[in-house]
């Protein structure tokens, strides 16, 4: 591994590698069939660039996006390697200086948008000359699961057969059925060494709070860190609007961003916010895809992110320089509620319905997490840790108490009312309340009136919002949120299951404030 060290130095820059490059590199190097799960900007490309150098002939690299190929040859020509792309958006001097390279045999990587494994003269091409390796960026493309499927990225099975070379893949997308695909696709089902690293980040500070007043939280937030540049994401464009007004008000450089405003403001926005030191924006999720600020000091959600995979990437946002950062994440039982409803509303298919929960539940599950909440998340990726001693739960373990006869009565409550009602009137059995709807469904002749009168209301309410969030109860879509029980809480009403709950939201319930769900 010397010379790839030395490779690392003189033609890179870089003094050392990032968490996991150097085994993948080791591997990719050595001809191994490799897929190789890191998360954005750690470093993937080095992965495939550098083993492209240590290794006899061309390197074809398969990626989706035209500009990121042309940065890619851009960058590596300009450190001295040869390297060319053949895309749509090529002059015809460039596609001839390609062919020239390749015709010498000095061509080291060549850049391949999937349109051109159609094209029968891409494929002629790519059997005569001497191709080492195939480089496949953004494998989940070639997952019909996942957001960015493309059709083309299919043929690279066959180019691989085709050219009988290892495959070197790559993605960001850690989770389980889109790397089955992956396997499954490119490599003909049989499992290459994986490698899964990176996805620690432990300069973050990670942190959950619950929703009582999200305004005076993220302005409370901000104001203890004011001079240095965070970003504030929320659910809706008018609280982007409404937030950096507040912050502004409150005295800080703020600014808002969202999909509605025109390219042009969008663009000075960004640049505003990459060039400003200490400047705030307030953002929904369409902020920060382009943006490369390695100082960003801090990311605050006023809202819920829809799912474990978008909360990792906002907050991956701070700190890119190392240095410490922090972030804080608000939710309550709105945020459940709306994001249930997006994805039961929306027009993806059954399938990808039950995994968007399943990745909102991985988040709900962070959210109520007892112990370490880094371990918790890395756990998701795959990746294992002891507790991060930098986060929330780690600086203050929580109380838990033994919830289970609690859980068992708010599921009877639910059963017997025939899942037809929310948390509030449920609550209202519960405690035994007297109201008109309780009189006029006879709800007071149930069993379940008034067996739960050792908690208050707004005690019950932090129960049901944790039940929320441990998926024993969702709301009912087509029942105005209506709640109904899952199957996950089934082993609790059985009495095979203990549930465990944490005791400060009830505390926090117990002086009206809303708890943490
Ligand atoms: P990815 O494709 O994983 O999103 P990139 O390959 O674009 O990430 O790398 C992200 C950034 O990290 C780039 O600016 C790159 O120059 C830098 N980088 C990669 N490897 C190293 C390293 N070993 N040391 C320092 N910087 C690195």
């Amino acid at each position: 591994m010397a010379e790839a060290e030395a490779l690392l130095r003189e033609v890179f820059g870089f003094d050392a590698f990032r968490p996991g490059q150097g085994e993948i590199v080791e591997a990719v190097a050595a001809g191994q069939n490799t897929l190789a799960i890191m998360p954005t900007g750690g470093g993937k490309s080095l992965c495939f660039q550098l083993p492209a150098l240590l290794r006899h002939g061309v390197t074809v690299v398969i990626s989706p996006l035209i500009a990121l190929m042309r940065d890619q040859v851009r960058a590596l020509r300009a450190a001295g390697v040869d390297a060319g792309a053949l895309t749509s958006g090529n002059t015809d001097e460039e596609t001839e200086a390609v062919w020239q390279s390749l015709e010498a045999g000095t061509l080291k990587l060549l850049y391949l948008a999937p349109e051109r494994l159609a094209s029968g003269g891409a494929m002629q091409m790519l059997r005569r000359i001497n191709v080492s390796l195939i480089a496949v960026d953004e494998a989940h493309c070639v997952s019909q699961w996942g957001h960015d499927f493309r059709p083309d990225y299919l043929r690279i099975g066959e180019l691989r057969e085709m050219l009988d070379v290892p495959v070197a893949a790559f993605t960001a997308t850690a989770d389980e059925e889109t790397r089955a695909e992956i396997v499954t696709r490119l490599f003909n089902g049989v499992q290459p060494t994986t490698f899964l690293r990176g996805f620690d980040r432990p300069n973050i500070h990670l942190a959950f709070s619950a929703k009582n007043s999200p305004r005076k939280q993220i302005l409370t937030f901000a104001a203890a860190r004011k001079g240095q540049s965070g970003i504030v994401y929320c659910g809706t464009r008018a609280r982007t609007e409404s937030i950096a007004q507040g912050l502004r008000d409150a005295g800080m450089a703020a600014i808002h961003y969202h999909g509605g405003m025109q390219a042009d403001d969008r663009r000075e926005a960004e640049l505003k916010f990459q060039q400003d030191d200490g400047l705030i924006v307030v953002a929904t999720v369409a902020f920060g895809m382009g943006v490369d600020k390695p100082d960003i000091r801090w990311v605050a959600h006023s809202d819920l992110p829809k799912s474990i995979e978008a909360y990792y990437q906002e907050i991956g946002r701070a700190g890119r320089d190392g240095a410490p950062a922090e972030t804080l994440t608000l939710f309550g039982p709105d945020d459940i509620r709306l994001r249930r409803t997006q994805i039961d509303e929306g027009m993806a298919p059954p399938e990808r319905r039950a995994a968007d929960h399943a990745r909102l539940n991985a988040l709900l599950g962070l959210a109520e997490a007892l112990t370490c909440r880094r371990a918790t998340l890395l756990k998701y990726f795959g990746e294992d840790c002891k507790s991060c001693g930098n986060c929330d739960l780690c600086d203050n373990p929580p109380a838990t108490f033994d919830a289970t006869e609690a859980v068992r009565k708010g599921l009877s409550a639910i059963l017997r009312t025939g899942e037809w009602f929310g948390a509030g009137h449920l609550i209202d059995i519960l405690t035994g309340t007297e109201t008109d709807k309780i009189r006029e469904r006879k709800h007071d002749e149930l069993p379940t009136y008034g067996v739960g009168k050792e908690y208050k209301k707004t005690e019950w309410q932090a129960i049901f919002r944790q039940m929320m969030g441990l998926d024993l109860i969702r709301p009912n879509g087509e029942r105005h949120g209506a709640l109904f029980m899952t199957e996950a809480a089934r082993p609790i009403l059985r009495g095979e299951d203990q549930i465990l709950l944490r005791k400060d939201s009830l505390a926090a319930a117990g002086k009206d404030r809303r708890p943490a769900v």
